[in-house]
């Protein structure tokens, strides 16, 4: 579970509840050209779909309308082709296709299990904090099995050489070893575990003066390439769902229920108006746009985080960091693509909260760059030194992750009182990691609805997360 309200970034920031009942804007008010975009992933990976999809007329009436191309909307595309290929599905895009968090994210798919397991037990009781503490893990699986299925590891960049976060201090070590305990002692079977200052110096390919603390390794984890992931859900939708249509550049301006004169939702779009049987909301941070259930102390706010891409300079260097790298309790995350590539580093400092457009990036003179290129420089010397952000920066970024008062993901119906409509959003930062899973089940919960059947979530599926269903 996040644990944003404990961190002093986002306590300084926060001046109650009352802050996030506020407005909530539409992607489409920050409108940026992928082409030019300065996320690592956007600019490297041009999703065809934009351009053939992008002029095509709505279609009037469908059963599923789908708001938003993120993991989210493509894992809904993708379920629905594979559970009920004969039904009328359009999926609808503010801007271009994974142009959101999925398209600006640090690409992790999983981490050792560090969850303070004590508060949140505090919080969901016994029972919950089990289920939680094991979803990431359940999402990473229903992941993997779904890339290896379609045969597209390589495509996806799917890469799975664990994940190690190094300990800062001997009490972050402490505490997560504490963590692991009381997880056991619940019965919990821990995957992460710790290793000493010498055996992550020797994994990592790091001199050990600079793991001093030792740490916590997840060896079926690593890293992914999100959009190229979404890229392929949706191809594959398409090619089983003859009656799914694409529609990017398309923002939903607000959703109309059923009532005494129509038996259907509308969707009134930039574009037109479409009638469907049913809405899924994969807006994630936008969702309080569109669906007053999802503002305020009960909903997802937006909460901006920064990240940057940076070129190894060092003359000569044949490293490679092959592992998703976290220091700090995760709080520096990075990993380096293939073939020498960049570093895409993020630092969870310089978030903020409430702040929607992710077009801007921190002010050039902002301190965190420095403090960051300083990290690079003493953590990883034989890959960077002297680094000049003109010179070696070519990718910098900002992000809009959806997150919620408690730190679970709100999924299901927004609102008992319309049967029809769906969500699945406010991951916290954690989307690679929940996403999959959390998208499935509300998507199983819709169709049941579909077909006038009665849903019950999965027994692991996190009650802290289940809403209306
Ligand atoms: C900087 C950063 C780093 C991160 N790093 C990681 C990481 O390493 N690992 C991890 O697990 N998670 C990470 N996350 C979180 C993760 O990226 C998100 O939780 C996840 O991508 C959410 O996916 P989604 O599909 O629900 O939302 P999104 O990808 O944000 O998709 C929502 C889509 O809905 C569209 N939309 C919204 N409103 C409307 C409307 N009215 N009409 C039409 N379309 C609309 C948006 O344009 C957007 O494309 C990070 C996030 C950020 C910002």
């Amino acid at each position: 579970m996040s644990d944003w309200m404990e961190s002093d970034t986002f306590k300084a920031q926060y001046n109650g509840a009352e802050d996030f009942a506020g407005r909530v804007p539409r992607p489409d008010e920050f409108p940026e050209d992928p082409s030019t975009s300065r996320s690592y992933w956007i600019r490297n990976h041009t999703i065809e779909l934009d351009q053939i999809w992008r002029d095509r007329a709505l279609p009037e009436e469908t059963d599923v309308v789908i708001i938003g191309s993120g993991i989210t909307g493509a894992v809904v595309a993708f379920q629905l082709s594979e559970q009920q290929p004969d039904i009328r599905v359009a999926l609808l895009e503010a801007r271009g296709i994974c142009t959101g968090a999925t398209g600006r994210n640090g690409g992790h798919i999983c981490r050792p299990e560090v969850c303070h397991f004590d508060e949140t037990v505090q919080a969901f009781g016994d029972e919950d904090a089990m289920r939680l503490k094991k979803f990431a893990i359940r999402n990473r699986d229903m992941m993997i099995e779904c890339i290896e299925k379609l045969d597209a590891t390589e495509k996806v960049s799917l890469r799975l050489n664990g994940t190690v976060v190094v300990f800062e201090t001997e009490n972050e070590r402490d505490a997560f070893q504490k963590d692991i305990d009381y997880a056991t002692s619940k019965g919990y079977k821990s995957e992460g575990y710790i290793i000493g200052p010498e055996e992550a110096a020797t994994k990592l390919d790091l001199d050990a003066s600079r793991t001093n603390f030792g740490a916590a390794i997840l060896e079926k984890s690593g890293t992914i390439f999100p959009r190229k992931f979404v890229d392929v859900l949706l191809q594959t939708a398409l090619r089983r769902m003859p009656s799914l249509t694409i529609h990017p550049y398309t923002a939903v301006e607000s959703v109309s229920r059923p009532d005494s004169n129509n038996s259907l939702y509308k969707a009134h779009t930039t574009r037109g108006v479409i009638q469907s049987k049913a809405i899924f909301h994969a807006t994630n941070a936008y969702a309080g746009h569109l669906n007053v259930d999802l503002q305020g102390a009960d909903g997802v706010f937006g909460a901006k985080g920064h990240m940057l891409g940076i070129n190894p300079n060092v003359t000569g260097c044949r490293k490679q960091l092959q592992q998703g790298f976290g220091y700090g309790d995760f709080w520096h995350y990075l990993q380096q693509r293939p073939g020498n590539g960049p570093f895409l580093y993020g630092f969870a400092t310089a978030e903020l909260l409430n702040d929607y457009d992710d077009r801007i990036t921190l002010p050039a003179d902002h301190e965190v760059r420095a403090k960051m290129l300083g990290f690079l420089e003493r953590m990883f010397p034989e890959w960077f030194q002297n680094l000049d952000i003109s010179r070696d920066v070519p990718y910098d970024w900002t992000g809009i992750q959806g997150f919620t008062m408690t730190g679970a993901s709100i999924v299901g119906r927004p609102s008992k009182d319309s049967l029809g409509e769906f969500a699945s959003v406010g991951h916290n930062g954690e989307g690679m990691g929940r996403c999959f899973a959390s998208a499935t089940v509300a998507t199983e919960a819709m169709i049941a609805y579909l077909l006038g059947k009665s849903y019950q979530t999965p027994d692991w599926f996190p009650e802290a997360f289940r809403r209306n269903i």
